[in-house]
């Protein structure tokens, strides 16, 4: 971020200067790198239609200026990958009932967790914004620096984001009634002096799941979050696919039945309405079996408890039909299950690959790959230091061991769950 002014290690910004495509060279193979992870020249070379000379010049500044390192594979050959070193960024996830946040130091390799619960209550007159806020400046303060230092900032909302205003979808704020009105990215920055960016909480938990998870490697990925509720997110070509109006990939409100149960959303028979928490226990419910949560589903099912297992292997089921719906239009080569439905494994696949062979989605898309997502309850948070490090001009190929948390995290009121 520093200007150099001495012009000691400043190769690539003194070269810019006067050419004027080298600025967008450096673009393509940063962009490149993200796409791709870890690539050899070679590979760089190939993709990004540059000589080798540029490519391995550019890669040569990149390293001088610490936004790439090469990385030696088996003793001869080494791959350029990205090193994130533009400071740090924070992720939040504005959850209806708490709130997380998490500071990243790619500098310094260290990464910081705070969490909360919220009340209704405490977001009257933009209260939940001010939490927000609080913890972020909290954050800062613990890694020695000021918000404004920060080279970006995510907030993922538990709730789609309208396009056009940045605000919570009207239809959402039955969910989050406290941001109501909140332009939440502008909000924030202007109290911050820090870039900020808003964005669906399934959408960014794709994105992590694309850049260092499940769905690394493929052009176009569907990730769909499964626990409490439903959520979706759409990404093609390394970007988040937002829509017109910021509402794609909410696949949770694909009708499957339209005379089924009624939604929030106001439609009837929605995914959501089949395979959200509360459908889940409301089905077991008619088998006399009251459980309390979908952990507690999940733990019976694998105790080997019929009615648990019929349950899921019906979500698995519902999923397969909505996945076979919305891949014969958009055609992913990887779809992942996030949330603990996916957690789940086989006691959901089995229904969820069943649905898929019976709508013949194999033979309209061939390649396509089912496969639970791998980075857990920690993906949201994880999505928005991707996107924020992108945003920042940068990115990391690599997931480093540090920026994975490690601690236990309760994320149910009947078992602590370490992921
Ligand atoms: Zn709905």
């Amino acid at each position: 971020m520093e200007q150099n002014d001495g012009g000691t290690t400043g190769a690539g910004r003194a070269s810019r200067a006067h050419s004027g495509t080298r600025h967008q060279n450096v673009q393509r193979v940063l962009e490149a790198l993200r796409l791709s992870g870890p690539s050899s020249q070679a590979a760089l070379a190939r993709r990004t239609d540059l000589s080798r000379a540029t490519v391995n010049s550019i890669v040569k500044t990149l390293r001088e200026q610490g936004v790439a390192k090469l990385m030696p594979v088996n003793g001869r050959e080494s791959l350029v990958a990205l090193v994130s070193n533009q400071g740090a960024v924070v992720a939040v996830q504005v959850n209806v009932d708490s709130l997380r946040a998490a500071l990243l130091d790619f500098g310094a390799g260290t990464r910081l967790d705070a969490a909360a619960a919220l009340r209704v209550s405490d977001g009257e007159g933009g209260g939940h914004a001010g939490l927000v806020l609080d913890m972020v400046r909290s954050l800062a303060a613990r890694a020695g620096m000021q918000p404004s230092d920060l080279a970006g900032v995510t907030v993922g909302m538990q709730a789609p984001l309208a396009r056009a205003t940045g605000t919570v979808t009207s239809w959402a704020r039955l969910q989050l009634p406290a941001w109501k009105d909140v332009v939440v990215a502008e909000t924030l920055q202007d109290a911050l002096g820090a870039p900020v960016f808003a964005e669906n909480d399934a959408n960014l938990a794709a994105l992590a799941e694309w850049t260092w998870g499940a769905g690394r490697g493929s052009t176009d990925f569907l990730y769909v979050m499964c626990s409490a509720g439903v959520g979706g997110g759409l990404i093609i070509d390394g970007r988040i696919h937002r829509g017109g109006d910021g509402l794609a990939g909410e696949i949770g409100h694909l009708v499957l039945e339209p005379s089924g149960p009624v939604c929030f959303c106001g439609s009837r028979g929605c995914l959501t309405t089949f395979v959200s928490e509360r459908s889940i226990l409301h089905a077991l419910a008619a088998s006399g079996n009251s459980l309390g949560s979908l952990h507690a589903v999940v733990d019976g099912a694998r105790r080997g408890d019929p009615a648990c297992r019929r349950v899921l292997f019906e979500a698995g089921r519902h999923l397969g039909r909505a996945f076979a719906s919305t891949a014969k239009v958009m055609a992913p080569s990887v779809v992942a299950v996030g949330g603990i439905l996916g957690e789940a494994g086989p006691l959901v696949f089995d229904g969820l690959l069943s649905s898929v062979e019976v709508q013949s989605l194999k033979m309209v898309s061939p390649g396509i790959r089912f496969l639970p997502a791998v980075l857990g309850d920690d993906a949201t948070l994880l999505g928005g230091v991707a996107l924020a490090l992108t945003e920042s001009g940068g990115g990391a190929s690599a997931l480093p061991e540090w920026a994975r948390r490690t601690h236990t995290v309760r994320v149910s009121n009947d078992r602590a769950h370490n992921r």
